[in-house]
């Protein structure tokens, strides 16, 4: 009789220490995402930052587009949509709409990629160093679904210096 006394108690036991193991780690989950979110709102950029699973990016892109923009690819030159594209219009980002370059700033670079000598706004962009090839270079993507865009150089032509070099597979275009 003891014994299963004991044996109930110590049941009831652990049934209370486990539901409070698992508010104690939901508090935690919420103060985490709380934190998170912090650092972007202080930044006080208008781009509010879009994320989507692995799963989600491969339902709507193509492979090729998949591969540059979630896997940082590059596409063979002369090969996309836009690197010898010359109409008037905005250059928008495949991933996620966000108008990107004006074709006014569209230059001939002979590279085979779409190549502009700058962005609509700093605010658009941004910028990491990556080593894949083996020295640095700077790699640009979409400020709001961070989709890899290409590469910037800094032996573009005036008025900036620089050549952002893009793979078409992450462009769109939007004729005026
Ligand atoms: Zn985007």
């Amino acid at each position: 009789m003891t014994r299963t006394i004991i044996f109930i108690l110590s049941i009831s036991l652990s049934i209370i220490s486990c539901s409070q193991n698992a508010t104690s780690k939901k508090i935690e989950k919420e103060t985490t995402t709380l934190s998170e979110n912090i650092p972007q709102e202080a930044k006080k950029s208008s781009i509010v930052k879009i994320t989507k699973t692995d799963e989600e990016w491969k339902a709507e892109l193509t492979d090729m587009e998949y591969k540059v923009l979630r896997k940082e690819g590059t596409e063979r030159a002369r090969t996309g949509d836009l690197w010898d594209h010359k109409e008037d219009g905005i250059y928008t980002c495949r991933g996620c709409a966000l108008p990107l370059f004006d074709s006014s700033t569209k230059f001939k670079s002979g590279t085979g990629w779409p190549s502009y000598y700058q962005p609509l706004s700093d605010e658009v962009i941004e910028s990491d160093t990556d080593y894949k090839i083996g020295y640095a270079r700077d790699e640009v993507h979409c400020a709001r679904c961070n989709g890899h865009l290409g590469h910037v150089f800094s032996d573009g032509p005036e008025p900036t210096g620089l050549r952002f070099c893009i793979n078409s597979a992450s462009l769109d275009f939007v004729g005026r």
